[in-house]
């Protein structure tokens, strides 16, 4: 039996909700993808706690409430094509891929990149496919996307990913500095204009240029 409690889901779900997160799909996404799976041993049994936690390599598993949140408004349709940069744990690409036809996915540290990976095949995702690059430069080959995350802060709205946004998509995306206030933005196109609005306050780690190439042995 998990050690993980059905109970402690529920109460996470029903947080989540008190948070103004109501949309069913991506209550129901976040229930049945296993958080416990993407993080480090020593953190599971706090897998099911709205708080971001360490997955090493100086990075952070979001805040349940923050994907949650993150993927309310990314407004998914099951038909999407959906582009992700900061894979990091693997836990939002998880939950995205519920939600979409196909995830895009690119990471900086290899072996974050492969860690995740790992956990894609071991929970049978079959619509996830992966990249180890800077992914401030998009996935060109791939372009347009219908949604873009970026799940690490950007200083401005990366014109690069915004080029790769199809007509009428939505990008989401941390703006601020590293340790600053930041702020979700949603930028929304709309033939040759970009809508903007803003939304929660949030704590990221940087969106860095580069790639780091950590494997072990
Ligand atoms: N979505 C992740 C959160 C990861 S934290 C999860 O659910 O676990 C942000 C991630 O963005 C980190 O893994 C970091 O290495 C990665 N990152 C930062 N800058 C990047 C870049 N330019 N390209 C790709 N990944 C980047």
């Amino acid at each position: 039996m998990s050690v993980i409690g059905y109970e402690s889901k529920i109460q996470l779900i029903m947080e989540l909700r008190s948070q103004g997160i109501t949309d069913a799909d991506v209550l129901s996404a976040i229930e049945r993808v296993p958080r416990e799976t993407f993080v480090p041993e020593g953190f599971r049994h706090r897998a099911n706690d709205n708080d971001a936690l360490p997955i090493g390599h100086g990075q952070t598993i979001s805040q349940p409430a923050v994907v949650a949140y993150m993927t309310s408004e990314l407004e998914l349709e099951k038909r999407m094509k959906v582009l992700e940069i900061g894979t990091g744990s693997g836990y939002q690409t998880a939950v995205l891929s519920r939600l979409c036809r196909r995830v895009y996915t690119v990471e900086r540290y290899r072996a974050l990149l492969r860690g995740a990976e790992k956990r894609f095949q071991e929970l049978r995702l079959p619509n996830v496919t992966t990249r180890w690059d800077d992914g401030s430069r998009g996935w060109p080959e791939v372009a347009p996307f219908e949604r873009i995350i970026v799940t690490a802060a950007a200083v401005d709205v990366p014109p690069v990913l915004l080029d790769q946004l199809a007509p009428g998509g939505i990008m989401i995306v941390p703006i601020g500095g590293d340790g600053e206030d930041q702020q979700l933005l949603k930028c929304r196109k709309r033939g040759a204009d970009v809508d903007y609005e803003t939304l929660w306050p949030v704590r990221f780690v940087p969106l860095l240029a580069d790639t780091v190439d950590d494997r072990r042995g």
